[in-house]
């Protein structure tokens, strides 16, 4: 292994390990395996190979479908279902645990009250995202995924974000449509603020580093987030699931190294990689560093409606005749 020959300092981001959502998630289904024989998660429980496996060993098990569940109970992920899902999940006579993350519970609550009052329903979010795939199923005929090249043909708008986008997608997002031909535009900021917490401390962070650490699943799509964030910073950024994927060499010209993680890195795997990363220099010194969330700033939309977004009210917003 080379070793650096300067002064090396760890900066590692707070928040950090599981978010509330996940470690409820996994709590839920820890307590299941006490109660139960078997127990199952509708895909897998989070977006993290090492979690997945330990789960695995405690006999938690990921199933792609109904019908490959068999008795015991079933634990509905953070991510939340469609929910025709879920009603084809209750018909099972499996004990069904819901351990749908409360924001998320509340984008579908919005969905579904948006679209019972006659609103098309724009998801902004990754189209095969599990949680908007459970949005669209709660807006069923009255839903779309944002596309900037997307047609809209309807007269009233309902807006909500998948709750892990970075706020800047968002922003974009309502630019776009707040100028589109509508009579009436409704705006949720459903963004989760535990998910902006870390992305705006990776931002922070990554502009005071000359290398990046990002630690979690590579199928985890805000770990990759973070590292985007990173590499749009301009700095040096590296995606690891483990201490087995670090490279030392990474850190020979570096002499302060940034360390973020997602929502669903556990703190077991990130105090593995910060336990790596100071053998790798003995005598290395952290800092923490904790960031607020950005603000929601969108041009083209007026100050009360701004207003009303950054505390997450919905009003009717701006008329286009
Ligand atoms: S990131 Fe936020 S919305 Fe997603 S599971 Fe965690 S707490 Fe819930």
């Amino acid at each position: 292994m080379r070793r650096a020959s300067r002064v090396m300092r760890l900066i590692v981001a707070r928040p950090i390990g599981f978010c509330f959502g996940v470690q409820r998630a996994v709590n839920l289904a820890k307590q299941a395996r006490r109660e139960f024989s078997r127990v199952w998660t509708l895909g897998a429980l989070i977006h993290n190979p090492e979690v997945v496996a330990e789960l695995r060993r405690e006999g938690i098990r990921a199933v792609n479908s109904l019908r490959q569940v068999r008795g015991g109970a079933l634990i509905i992920r953070s991510h939340g279902c469609p929910p025709e899902i879920m009603e084809q999940a209750r018909k099972l006579g499996v004990a069904l645990i819901d351990a749908t993350c409360p924001h998320v519970g509340r984008v579908q609550r919005v969905v579904r009250d948006l679209k019972s009052a006659g609103y098309l329903v724009i998801i902004v979010g990754e189209r095969d995202h599990p949680e908007v795939q459970s949005l669209l199923g709660y807006a069923r005929d009255a839903g779309m995924v944002y596309d900037s090249k997307m047609k809209i043909d309807a007269k009233k708008l309902g807006i909500v974000a998948q709750t892990t986008i970075p706020l800047k997608a968002f922003q974009a997002a309502l630019t776009d449509l707040s100028q589109r031909q509508f009579e009436e535009l409704r705006v949720f900021n459903t963004i989760c603020q535990e998910a902006a917490s870390r992305q705006a401390a990776a931002r922070k962070i990554a502009r005071e580093v000359d290398v990046m650490v990002v630690i979690g699943g590579h199928n985890s799509a805000n770990t990759s987030r973070l590292a985007d964030i990173a590499r749009e910073a301009g700095k040096q950024t590296h995606q690891v699931e483990n201490r087995n994927e670090l490279d030392p060499g990474w850190l020979v010209q570096a002499q302060r190294v940034g360390v973020t993680a997602g929502t669903s890195t556990p703190s077991w795997v990130v105090d593995d990689v910060l336990s790596a990363l100071r053998t790798s220099r003995p005598g290395l010194g952290d800092a923490m560093a904790a960031e607020e969330p950005d603000r929601l700033h969108v041009s083209g939309v007026s100050s009360v409606a701004r207003s009303a977004l950054r505390s997450g009210r919905s009003k009717p917003r701006k008329s286009h005749k």
